[in-house]
């Protein structure tokens, strides 16, 4: 099979669809595999690596897009990309359609096969091209936390671990899921003294008996995170309720009871935020300080380390990209219902459910 990998051109994305590693398992299996020149640059992937993997460099958007029968890629096509697919192409990678009429209309009137990353399915009832994200931004977020608290970025000069004779920072992590997981773990690395919140009993259970006594857990309420805040350091927020904006667990009366210079890491700003003051930042300017405390709210935090972002997303998605590209996409889905959840877009059609409501489309 043809498969193409494009630079991406959305503004400050340096991650890659594919790397040179996943790019060598394709071609030792017989497939063309024709590479964008410079789409690996911005996470140290040089053209020479892809060409030693057996890539083909194309300089060309446009000629690397005709002739490819499947293209892999990490965000949502911009206007000229999807301008660019045909009947018959299949494209796999983000794509968030439900908020993004633009990019969805495009997409149906290209005739191209559009599979999402972010319905692809597993098991266990998880999204698992979703989860390297998670696992990112959730170990980030205490990396990100530790150094709002230092004084000269506002924070209130806690050190996360404490020292002989000084007590830890203490961390209250909200919501339990992937990202808190993360979150909790790097935090409890660095010696911090950890609390996890969630409003599932069974996986505060499944915490306990995996942490012991290393981490407390507590029943989310509204009273149970008030009690907590006077005490905190650092609150990352970190829930997700599928399909809805995110709960504000800290309102901005609550805020007070947060020691001055305290930090929020609101890593759930994708949907809305969790903390009622929070609003979405960027990497270049991530934090704002309100009511005397720092907020990070940066909504692609997974961006800001590009290369162990691009690594972790591609070891999820390339024994996918292996089933397409052997079987065609009609068979690995057949042989595979959990990819077969990807489908969103097919033959001018919205063929995922959710999608389809979204936009007033029965499919
Ligand atoms: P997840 O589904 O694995 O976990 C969410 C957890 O929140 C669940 O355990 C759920 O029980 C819990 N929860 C729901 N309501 C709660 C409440 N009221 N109090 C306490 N816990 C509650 O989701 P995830 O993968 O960990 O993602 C969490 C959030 O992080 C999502 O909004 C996701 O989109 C976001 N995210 C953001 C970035 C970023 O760059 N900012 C990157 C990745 C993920």
């Amino acid at each position: 099979m043809d498969i193409a990998v494009p630079k991406e051109i959305k503004n400050h994305e340096y991650r890659v669809g594919m790397t040179p590693g996943g790019v060598r398992e394709l071609t030792r299996a017989g497939h063309t595999v024709r590479v964008q020149t410079g789409a690996g640059e911005g996470v140290g992937f040089s053209d020479e690596q892809y060409a030693a993997a057996g890539a083909e460099l194309v300089q060309d958007a446009g000629a690397l897009f005709a002739g490819a029968e499947l293209i892999i890629k990490v965000k949502e096509p911009q206007p000229e990309e999807y301008q660019r697919l045909r009947p018959g192409q299949v494209l796999f990678t983000y794509l968030h359609l439900a908020p993004d009429e633009a990019q969805t209309k495009g997409l149906l009137a290209s005739g191209c096969t559009a599979i999402a990353y972010e319905t692809v399915t597993d098991d266990h009832g998880g999204l698992p091209l979703l989860a390297p994200m998670s696992e990112v931004a959730g170990r980030m977020a205490v990396q990100a936390g530790a150094h709002c608290l230092e004084k000269a970025q506002g924070g209130r000069g806690v050190l996360l671990g404490g020292v002989p004779g000084v007590v830890p920072a203490r961390v209250l992590v909200l919501g339990g899921g992937v990202v808190g997981v993360n979150a909790a773990r790097v935090a409890m690395g660095l010696g911090a003294d950890v609390t996890i919140f969630d409003r599932s009993l069974p996986r505060l259970t499944q915490l306990d008996a995996l942490y012991g006594p290393a981490i407390k857990t507590q029943y989310s309420t509204a009273d149970a995170i008030e009690a907590e805040l006077s005490r905190a350091d650092l609150v990352i927020g970190a829930v997700l309720i599928p399909g809805a904006s995110a709960p504000k667990l800290v309102t901005r009366d609550m805020l007070k009871k947060l020691p001055k210079g305290a930090v929020l890491v609101d890593v759930a700003i994708d949907q809305g935020g969790c903390f009622e003051t929070s609003k979405p930042t960027t990497h270049q300017q991530p934090t704002f300080e309100l009511d005397g405390v720092v907020h990070y709210c940066v909504a692609n935090m997974p961006g800001g380390v590009a290369r162990t972002s691009t690594l972790a997303l591609t070891n999820a998605t390339l024994p996918f990209v292996q089933a397409l590209a052997n079987k065609g996409w009609r068979k690995a889905m057949q042989a595979d219902p959990h990819l077969a959840r990807g489908l969103n877009i097919h033959n001018g059609k919205l063929v995922y459910q959710a999608v389809a409501e979204a936009h007033n489309l029965t499919h």
